[in-house]
């Protein structure tokens, strides 16, 4: 009983065992079926995933060639970490810098840049170098590349002379991408180390982007004054790729507007043309109308005539004359009737034609103030509330003109912040924008209703003295100096010293502004030279 049981149970173990090797072998398959699927899915997501980032297009590379090449799990599985940790680090990077633009290659973003900003003359042609290059560089070349159009965008917005771009011929383009015939005029090495995000600060600065955009621009010019990491370099450019892009479609909505607006003019021109026309027929048909009664009246009248001439007797008179007059009556309610119909017609087309001037004149007076506002706004610097380079460039041809007819006195001064960069670098870039516009709002109310003030770029200003000689401008450029360094700047309740070197000259002779401004800049240079926080002059 006791081996029959023994074998009972053996039998149980084993069918035990058969029914566990059973489930076992269709787990497996089950397995490889859920691997095979898995691999599958994982392949053609990567294929959505490329493009995005080539650290990411590298390893999603590696984990299709590990699935295909069947690899085995371990392997695939390694890969695919790789991969979810570099989607992690780029998630980061964006989330850090509270990125909501897609993330953009490098190679997009400078595509991007070089295709919506249109650079001024030869500057056009060094950014159109580096798109067709971008084209067929590798990771390592593009970053230099970024760093070449950096220092183009730089020496645009400088307005370098295009000499100094290309006068020194470092063959750096050479070095990187291997190519010598491609004669791209590479920008002098302290250029190529020039800090990007600086360059990126001052090109948003220098673009006048309308008013309801300046928040984000000022966010993004927040978050590149902490600096650019290479990795984050891409997906900067692309944040302002994207600002310059929103910038331009802006403006051609603008210009989408005023075509519509024009289009409804000359409709409206049309419409005014069609009244006229009408009236004419109207007043033609009118008219004609009164002809017409006339006529009939007359021949009735003539029939009358005829009738008192012919008749036999009273009673048959009466009749012709009742049944003349009758016809009269008939023609002269049907000719009043017309005339009703028509006076109706041309009040309503004289009603409409009002209406339609007085929308013309409302759009047209809403439009005029637009275009004086945007002429304004265009004027404005943003930072500061004073004029731009501009409206600078606007009334120095008009002081020139009035100058070269009456040579009354006048000159001209130019003013730069000492050390400045230091500011921004020890109380970052707010501190410094806060400074700039005291210093503007200082130089403002200090100087006469006649002179004029404009900020000339980054923390340059020049200034215009009308009637004035070079010795009166010197001495009010002294006292302005003087009155900025004697004011308390705090950061924090630290004090901050804040001085101004400005260098001043008169316009003589043969003068262009130009020159003069040439010859202001130059003291302008001695006076840095000399110490900083002092006015000097240079005569012509
Ligand atoms: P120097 O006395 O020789 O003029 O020295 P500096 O540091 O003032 O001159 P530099 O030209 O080296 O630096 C000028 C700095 O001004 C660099 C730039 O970041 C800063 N800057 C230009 N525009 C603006 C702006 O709108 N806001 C702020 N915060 N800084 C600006
Ligand atoms: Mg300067
Ligand atoms: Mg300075």
């Amino acid at each position: 009983m006791f081996g029959g049981n023994n074998d009972k149970q053996d039998s149980k173990w084993k069918q035990k065992y058969y029914d566990s090797l059973e489930q076992f072998e269709k787990q497996e398959k089950q397995y490889a079926a859920i691997e095979t699927a898995l691999s599958r899915g994982i392949a053609r997501l990567s294929h959505g995933a490329d493009g995005i980032n080539p650290i990411l297009d590298g390893y999603l590379n590696d984990l299709r060639k590990s699935i295909s090449g069947h690899k085995g799990i371990n392997q695939t599985l390694k890969v695919l970490d790789e991969v979810c940790q570099t989607i992690d680090r780029i998630g980061k990077i964006s989330h850090d810098s509270k990125k909501t633009a897609p993330v953009y290659t490098a190679r997009d973003a400078i595509n991007q840049i070089i295709t919506e900003i249109s650079f001024p003359g030869v500057y056009a042609k060094e950014a159109k170098k580096i798109l067709a290059s971008a084209k067929s560089v590798n990771d390592t070349e593009l970053k230099s590349l970024s760093k070449m159009l950096g220092a183009v965008i730089n020496n645009a917005l400088q307005k370098k002379p295009s000499k100094e771009i290309s006068k020194s011929n470092t063959g750096l383009f050479q070095r990187i991408t291997g190519k010598p015939d491609l004669k791209l005029s590479a920008p002098r090495s302290e250029e190529i180390n020039l800090d990007l995000s600086e360059i990126l600060i001052q090109l948003l600065e220098r673009l006048n982007f309308p008013h309801d955009m300046e928040k984000t621009v000022d966010k993004l010019k927040a978050s590149f004054s902490t600096g650019i990491y290479p990795d984050q370099l891409g997906s900067a450019l692309g944040e302002v790729a994207t600002l310059v892009s929103d910038m331009r479609h802006r403006m051609q909505e603008e210009r989408y507007e005023l075509e519509k607006f024009l289009k409804q003019l000359t409709d409206n021109l049309k419409y005014l043309d069609d009244y006229l026309q009408r009236s004419e027929q109207e007043r033609n048909g009118a008219l004609q109308g009164s002809k017409d009664l006339d006529k009939r009246v007359q021949a009735h009248v003539r029939d009358i005539e005829t009738s008192v001439i012919d008749a036999d007797s009273l009673e048959a008179l009466k009749g012709t004359v009742q049944t003349q007059l009758d016809q009269i009556r008939r023609h002269m309610v049907i000719y009043l009737q017309s005339e009703e119909e028509r006076n109706k017609r041309m009040t309503e087309h004289m009603q409409e034609l009002t209406t339609r001037l007085d929308e013309m004149e409302s759009e047209t007076t809403t439009l005029r103030e637009s275009v004086i506002r945007e002429r304004e706004q265009a004027m404005l610097d943003p930072l500061t509330g004073i004029n731009n380079r501009l409206a600078y460039n606007e009334r120095m041809t008009q002081e020139y003109a009035r100058w070269r007819r009456y040579e009354n006195n006048l000159s001209m001064a130019v003013v730069d912040l000492d050390f400045f960069k230091r500011i921004n670098d020890n109380y970052g870039h707010k501190a410094g924008d806060k400074v700039l516009q005291t210093v503007a709002r200082m130089m403002n109310n200090s100087l006469r209703e006649t002179d004029f003030l404009a900020r000339y770029g980054g923390e340059e200003f020049v200034i215009l003295f009308t009637e004035t000689d070079i010795k009166t401008a010197m001495g009010v450029m002294d006292k302005l100096r003087e009155k900025v360094a004697n004011t308390g700047f705090h950061f924090k309740d630290e004090r901050v010293p804040v001085t101004i070197s400005c260098g001043v000259g008169e316009f003589r002779g043969d003068d262009t502004p130009e020159q003069v401004f040439t010859r202001a800049d130059t003291a302008l240079y001695r006076a840095k030279e000399a110490g900083r926080n002092r006015c000097m002059y240079e005569m012509a």
